[in-house]
């Protein structure tokens, strides 16, 4: 079966894409499918979110200086391979301008490998530029983390533009995964306006399973982990494991703001949602 290619995209920043793409690849490895991370953004906080800094990166792969085997690193969990980033990254951006086929390059890059994966997830910068253009030229679906903020959906629409400007020009099996609502704070009453937004403008191609702000995802990072290897049981890593099942085809609870804010070890005086919780739409990437 031929792998899927997932960008996780997102121009604005801080939205949740590296936590996304980081804790969704170590969710499918522990499902034992074969997944690797790539690491396109210069900041490169997927590969020391995995404690990884290397010599060679991505970007001597993009440039022809070597193939992408030998930048690909092993990790801590067995099935997952990570491709890294580096400071090198910003001068991609500039330098390939004038390259032949500039936006064709991490195609090119994954061609002989694509195969070897189940899931190869590709960490964007925040910004609609050529790194990002490669990324969404190369996969075959566009995962959206949108934070459950009052501005979540500003600049989504250039994004859905760009994703249907691709898919028509550079990329024409292009669709979009899904989009996942992140930091989801079920004591706020904006976080669960924010969702019912979403989920009214976008129906089944929001995600059932919703990314609670949980503070185990964003310590994870300091010590070279992702949560599930931090804290197995945070509600953060479970949540990303609830994507992993979503993705699958296999999800068997959904995981919604209720009923992160009913369970009995939800934070003190978050014992019942403050806004109503919108209905589960059918059929969600099924
Ligand atoms: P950038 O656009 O800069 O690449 P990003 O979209 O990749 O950012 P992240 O780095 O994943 O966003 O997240 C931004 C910050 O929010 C980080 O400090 C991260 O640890 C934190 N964070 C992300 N998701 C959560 C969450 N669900 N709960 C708590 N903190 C989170
Ligand atoms: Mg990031």
């Amino acid at each position: 079966m031929a792998g899927r290619i997932i960008a996780v995209v997102n121009q604005k920043g801080g939205v949740g894409k590296t936590t996304t793409a980081v804790n969704l690849a170590a969710s499918f490895a522990v499902s034992e499918r074969r997944t690797l991370l790539v690491d396109l953004d210069p900041q490169a906080n997927a590969s020391s979110a995995y404690g990884v800094r290397a010599e060679r990166q991505i970007y001597d792969a993009l440039i022809g200086r070597c193939v992408i085997k030998d930048v690909t690193q092993a990790t801590d969990l067995g099935h997952l391979e990570l491709v890294p980033s580096g400071r090198d990254l910003y001068g991609a951006e500039i330098e390939l301008v004038s390259a032949i086929a500039r936006e064709r390059r991490l195609i090119s890059v994954l061609e002989g490998v694509r195969d070897r994966y189940a899931f190869t997830l590709i960490d964007c910068p925040p910004s609609l530029g050529l790194l990002t253009l490669n990324a969404l030229t190369a996969a075959d679906r566009v995962l959206v983390p949108l934070q459950c903020e009052y501005y979540a959906l500003e600049g989504l629409a250039s994004l859905l533009e760009t994703v249907d400007l691709v898919k028509a020009q550079l990329n024409p099996g292009l669709e979009i995964e899904g989009i996942l609502l992140t930091m989801a704070d079920p004591r706020n009453r904006l976080s669960g306006q924010v969702e019912q937004e979403v989920r009214q403008h976008f129906g089944a191609k929001v995600f059932r399973t919703v990314i609670p702000r949980n503070v185990r995802l964003s310590e994870a990072p300091s010590h070279g982990k992702p949560a599930l290897l931090y804290d197995a049981h945070s509600k953060g890593a479970q949540s990303y494991l609830q994507l992993a099942a979503e993705l699958l085809g296999s999800a068997t609870r959904p995981v919604s703001l209720s009923a992160l804010a009913a369970s009995p070890d939800a934070s003190p005086g978050c014992t019942s949602p403050s806004f109503p919780v919108q209905p589960l739409p059918d059929g969600v990437n099924e």
